[in-house]
């Protein structure tokens, strides 16, 4: 199935990338309100599985480690762990970035208490649904997408090299897929003790489903299917389920997670309206 994509302009997403797939057929599937999934698949070549997730009422994660040995799957834990900690207390994007600098700290912390985690990092993607929509915060390539009405919208930019090469006009997207260096992250928990978070608020609105996911999906399954797979299931469990047997079918050569979350009900959200106001 091609992939087929136009470019956007995203209000309120200061990461300056948005990329929409739509399904085919679109079909418009309304979720209940506050519906969550969560799966992490060990794929079909990996030894280890070296993403961690969490999924909590208002509070989401995805996070994919690297290392040798358990280092990988620590930093990718630890990293959970300490966003997840603020799940109940966080009530905006800035207490957000405020867990996601200590998971930062944790994580360099981490690997500098003990010779077999040394040079460990993790990506980290978080939300947080708050009165004014989804706050987010970003480092590395794992992503986040929001499907609308069968529009599948990346709202996070990799911070990869490969994805900065094709961004510059200098890679075509072929060469990105089997470039030598596609797998080199540009930002990454665990480098330094601060990591440069992207941090902004995103609109949601009522039916909205968001996907956070680590690159084990992305690598493998085109947008155009990942659309198709959201909107055709009949549960977001369900669009786990077969958001994970696509990347394996496809080879699943990386570990796989998927957090999926469909927006709050309105009284749960505070939102008056779907064009919630953006505020970074
Ligand atoms: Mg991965």
């Amino acid at each position: 199935m091609g992939m087929r994509s136009r470019s956007t302009t995203v209000s309120g997403i200061g990461a300056g990338h948005a990329r929409r797939s739509r399904s085919t057929p679109r079909r418009a599937v309304r979720r209940p309100g506050g519906e969550r999934a969560a799966l992490s698949d060990i794929g079909l070549r990996r030894e280890v599985n070296q993403d961690a997730f969490f999924a909590g009422a208002r509070l989401l994660a995805v996070a994919d480690g690297v290392g040798g040995g358990p280092a990988g799957e620590v930093a990718a834990r630890l990293a959970v762990d300490a966003v997840a900690s603020g799940a109940e207390s966080a009530a905006g994007l800035s207490d957000l970035h405020a867990l996601a600098a200590e998971a930062s700290a944790a994580v360099h912390d981490g690997s500098r208490s003990d010779s077999a985690l040394a040079g460990m990092t993790t990506t980290l993607t978080a939300g947080l649904f708050v009165p004014e929509g989804l706050a987010v915060v970003h480092a590395g390539d794992s992503r986040l997408y929001r499907v609308r009405e069968g529009v599948l919208e990346q709202l996070t930019s990799d911070h990869a090299v490969v994805a900065q090469l094709l961004r510059e006009g200098l890679i075509s997207a072929d060469r990105a897929t089997t470039h030598p260096l596609r797998n080199m992250l540009t930002r990454a928990l665990g480098r330094d003790r601060d990591t440069d978070f992207d941090a902004f608020v995103v609109p949601v609105a009522p039916g909205d489903v968001f996907l956070f996911c680590t690159d084990g999906l992305t690598n493998m399954v085109d947008e155009s299917a990942i659309a198709a797979t959201v909107d055709g299931a009949d549960s977001l469990d369900d669009a786990a389920l077969r958001l994970v047997r696509c990347a394996n079918a496809a080879g699943g050569r990386d570990n796989i997670t998927v957090v999926l979350a469909a927006a709050p009900p309105r009284s749960a959200s505070g939102l008056h309206d779907g064009s919630a106001v953006a505020a970074a």
